[in-house]
């Protein structure tokens, strides 16, 4: 018989890393110790300092809760990890585009992955610096790790501000309200309203409540991070949340269906970008991304969202980096290959798992060989699912 999710008995203390000790990780951290997630928290920052004083202060709660070992660590600690969180990133400096920010939380992110790769080939990666979807692309492709093994939090946040909003307009527990955010994790995100529903009850035939309120809720849902940062700056205590959740999916191996950021190869007709989309968390990661029925209409807003997110990667100058690397190694061009085979052939050339002699490979920030959906050689599109 098979096991039951969420019985999985670890083998060693669950280790959790958290590269980046801001906002968001250091209240990853403390949600992680609230819920008994971990054995071992280690905190690394650039800012070692930083690091430290997270540590220290989350120590502090040590006596009035279950023991937990909390360190300020370095990249050394990420070899025993089972999940690695990335929350590091810049802020945008005055004047600079939204362009240059990416380009350059891409290198940061990029940098971080290469490494965990190297050292931790058994880690799960989560990717929760923004634009979430790149970032997920981007360590894919750096670290070297296979798709399933690395996500982005993706629209879990996203959806829980749905199932907030749309239970509190209906007056029940949003846990009872089961309804998705698709897509980027950003401006192009939909609600896949005809799959909404209460109690198996579709949420387009709720009565009273109309399109006006579901146009309303969804903007809100979009609108709700530029709104909470206008106001207190940063947005860390729903983030958090949505990460712990997905965390306590892998160390748990729960199984959990989560709308993380995932990596599709072919799903809803979309190849080779990362998307929030439900998907199947457990201890290897992302098993099993599901094809949600949509209709033609949102099947299209996650298409569009898919070129947005295919775009803003290949400005990171990811194609080119990719090629040119393999190039460079006289390898057989990778056109038409999906980013993570040209990742992979780019980790099997220079990459040396123990040595560290395939930092080379760190600079080749991006993914993306030259793939828009159904342009693949390889693979038949395949016909998406529709209602
Ligand atoms: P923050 O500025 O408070 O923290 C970022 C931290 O990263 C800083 O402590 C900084 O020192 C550190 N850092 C920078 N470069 C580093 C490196 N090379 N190695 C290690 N650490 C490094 O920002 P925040 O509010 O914690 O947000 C972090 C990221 O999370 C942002 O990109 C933000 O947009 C994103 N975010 C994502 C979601 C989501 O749902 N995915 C939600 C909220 C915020």
């Amino acid at each position: 018989m098979e096991r039951t999710p969420g019985h999985f008995v670890p083998s060693k203390p669950v280790r959790v890393v958290v590269i980046g000790a801001g906002f968001v990780g250091s209240t990853y951290a403390y949600t992680l110790l609230l819920h008994d997630i971990a054995d071992e928290i280690c905190i690394i920052d650039v800012n070692r300092d930083k690091a430290v004083g997270q540590a220290m202060d989350l120590n502090h709660s040590m006596p009035l809760l279950k023991r937990t070992e909390i360190w300020a660590g370095d990249m050394d600690d990420v070899r025993d990890a089972d999940v690695v969180m990335i929350a590091a990133g810049v802020n945008q400096k005055p004047g600079e585009t939204r362009m240059d920010l990416l380009r350059r939380n891409a290198e940061i992110v990029g940098n971080v992955a290469s490494e965990v790769g190297r050292i931790a080939r058994n880690a799960i990666i989560l990717v929760a610096t923004n634009p979430v979807d790149v970032m997920t692309q981007v360590s894919m492709i750096r670290s070297g790790l296979p798709p399933s093994r690395v996500m982005g939090s993706g629209t879990a946040l996203d959806t829980a501000r749905l199932r907030y909003l749309v239970g509190r307009e209906l007056g029940l527990d949003p846990r009872s309200v089961h309804a998705f955010v698709m897509g980027e994790h950003g401006d192009s995100e939909f609600v896949a309203w005809s799959r909404a529903s209460v109690a198996g009850i579709d949420l387009l035939d709720w009565d009273g409540f109309y399109d006006a309120a579901r146009k309303r809720i969804e903007s809100e849902v979009r609108g709700a991070a530029y709104e909470v940062i206008e106001k207190k700056g940063a947005t860390y205590f729903a983030p958090a949340m949505a990460l712990m959740r997905i965390t306590e999916a892998v160390v748990k191996d729960l199984r959990t269906v989560i709308s993380v950021s995932a990596y599709l190869e072919g799903e809803y007709g979309i190849y080779d970008v990362y998307l929030g989309v439900p998907a199947v968390v457990g201890r290897e990661g992302i098993l099993r991304v599901l094809e949600t029925p949509l209709s033609r209409e949102e099947l299209g807003k996650l298409q569009d969202s898919g070129r947005i997110v295919r775009d803003a990667v290949e400005s990171t100058g990811a194609l080119t980096e990719v090629l040119e690397m393999t190039a460079r190694r006289q390898k057989p061009a990778l056109v038409g290959a999906s980013a993570f085979e040209a990742s992979e052939e780019i980790w099997n050339t220079v990459g040396d798992t123990e040595t560290g002699a395939g930092t080379s490979a760190s600079t080749a920030v991006g993914a993306g060989a030259d793939t828009r959906y159904g342009s693949k050689p390889k693979r038949a599109m395949r016909k998406p699912r529709q209602l």
